[in-house]
């Protein structure tokens, strides 16, 4: 009897604490919670999406995730891509059918061998034939390299230890001028591991480093080496294949109310990739559940909780996650050289960036990148106010990351574009170990939560974000605004 009435008196209470019955701006922010960030994240930052790399079918599977919400949500497509998405091609690299080749020669004898048990780590961009090479023999040793004859390649035989940077020495290599590389190692594992890592596709990028064509075997080790010093040796590695590869933007648009503000777009935005796999022993897969499976969940969360009010802020908003960004901002250049809607309706961007880590001293605020630049974050801190979050300025951190994230290339088209962050460049970042388990869920709810309010005041004020044109930078930016009559 006595618990009844326990019962009934705490049911009285929870009714009460539910007062006043509807505040819809409430409800929406209260629909952000930890938990939710837990599934989206055990689903983003999870091995099997291999890391997220830029293309990846891993990655379009995230994509098709973003996608079946956005549409979840009632939201709409966007601009004038018939659907939730926009294609971002780029040449990539993809292994030939023809493998390496070593030709040789002793007096009338002659023969190939072809490596069985091996993989190309690097390829060059032309077929590299080397007639008549000499052959070094380096055992890596903590030394320089020796420096390379004309037409040699060398034999790097390589103790099989964790955590070596081979991969340092092979560029060291390559500055030295060595055009081929042939590594030895003993570890089938590895082996196996670079074997699957070489068979992935990558983006040819012109930036990249000129690598010399490193050829990975576990066989021979150096006295039972076929061709032997005494004949001739030619080297053929033929080059990489480039064919066309894409990823995709996903990004859903919610209608604002006002007939003539919802003609205004804010972009909230997140990269939705990551860095992808290496190759070595032990775990090799990059989860980057803070960079970035956070400020992707961050987008889906304020989607859903803007699309669960009965009225539309009077702005309009797009939510939007990128591809590429870890591969050069490739989604977020797309978006501004190829807009699928016409720039000048954006007035303002907020891209959300590793906000699962809290720095020392940190809970309970965020950071703005480039915040002395417009009024982006005071608006957010207006916003936000009654929650007693805040968004300040990173001493470290605000100044250098404005022109590193996919804000960037909005804000050179003259958008106020910034990244916030909740977050810290903790020990984890670009490591295997950015795993799930190690983001603070309680820190991500409040990060959000607070983000929702600060946009959904954005949403509303009769101005849009602004420049701050006393700084002479942004008012460089604010300079390349496009002019249109749509504002
Ligand atoms: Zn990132």
């Amino acid at each position: 009897m006595a618990a009844l009435v326990l019962n009934a008196s705490l049911l009285l209470t929870h009714v009460l604490l539910r007062v006043p019955p509807s505040d819809p701006l409430a409800e929406a922010r209260n629909s952000i919670v930890s938990e939710d960030f837990e599934d989206l994240e055990a689903f983003f930052a999870s091995d099997e999406l291999r890391g997220r790399d830029t293309p990846s079918p891993e990655l379009d599977r995230a994509a098709d995730y973003l996608e079946m919400r956005f549409e979840e949500f009632g939201l709409e497509p966007w601009g004038n891509a018939p659907s939730y998405r926009q294609s971002v091609e780029f040449p990539i690299h993809v292994s030939p059918a023809g493998s390496v080749v070593m030709d040789w020669q002793r007096g009338i004898e002659h023969g190939s061998w072809e490596p069985e048990t091996s993989c190309v780590l690097w390829r060059p961009r032309q077929d590299l034939r080397l007639g008549n090479i000499s052959l070094t023999a380096w055992a890596w040793d903590g030394t320089a390299p020796p420096a390379p004859a004309e037409d040699a390649a060398i034999l790097l035989s390589w103790p099989s230890a964790a955590g070596e940077p081979w991969q340092e020495v092979v560029f060291a290599l390559g500055r030295q001028g060595w055009e081929a590389v042939i590594l030895t190692m003993s570890d089938r594992d590895l082996l196996e591991s670079a074997q699957e890592w070489s068979a992935r596709p990558r983006i040819a990028s012109e930036r990249a480093p000129r690598l010399p064509a490193t050829l990975l075997t576990t066989s021979p080790s150096l006295s039972e080496w076929p061709p032997s010093s005494k004949g001739q040796l030619q080297l053929s590695v033929p080059a990489w294949k480039v064919e066309n590869g894409s990823s995709d933007n996903v990004g859903a648009l919610l209608r604002g109310r006002d007939p003539e503000l919802a003609k205004q777009i804010l972009v909230v935005s997140a990269h939705y990739d990551h860095v992808g796999m290496g190759w070595g022993p032990g775990d090799q897969i990059f989860n980057g559940a803070d960079d970035n499976a956070s400020g992707t969940s961050a987008v889906l969360e304020l989607a859903e909780a803007f699309s669960q009010l009965e009225e539309a802020p009077r702005r309009s908003v797009l939510f939007l996650t990128f591809c590429g960004e870890e591969k050069g901002l490739l989604g977020s250049r797309e978006f501004v050289e190829n807009p699928t809607l016409p720039l000048s309706s954006v007035v303002a961007n907020v891209n959300i960036e590793m906000i699962g880590r809290p720095g020392d001293n940190d809970s309970g605020r965020g950071w703005v990148t480039g915040d002395q630049f417009s009024d982006v974050a005071e608006i957010l801190n207006a916003g936000c106010e009654s929650t007693g979050f805040e968004f300040i300025h990173n001493g470290m951190w605000s100044d250098r990351l404005f022109f590193a994230s996919d804000n960037f290339p909005l804000a050179q088209h003259g958008i106020p574009a910034h990244s916030v962050s909740g977050g810290s460049m903790h020990d984890d970042y670009h490591q295997p170990t950015d795993e799930a388990d190690r983001l603070d869920y309680e820190h991500m709810q409040e990060v959000v939560q607070a983000l929702f309010l600060g946009l959904y005041e954005m949403a509303e004020r009769p101005e849009p974000p602004r420049w701050n044109l006393n700084d002479p930078q942004a008012k460089q930016f604010a300079s390349r605004r496009a002019s249109s009559g749509s504002r």
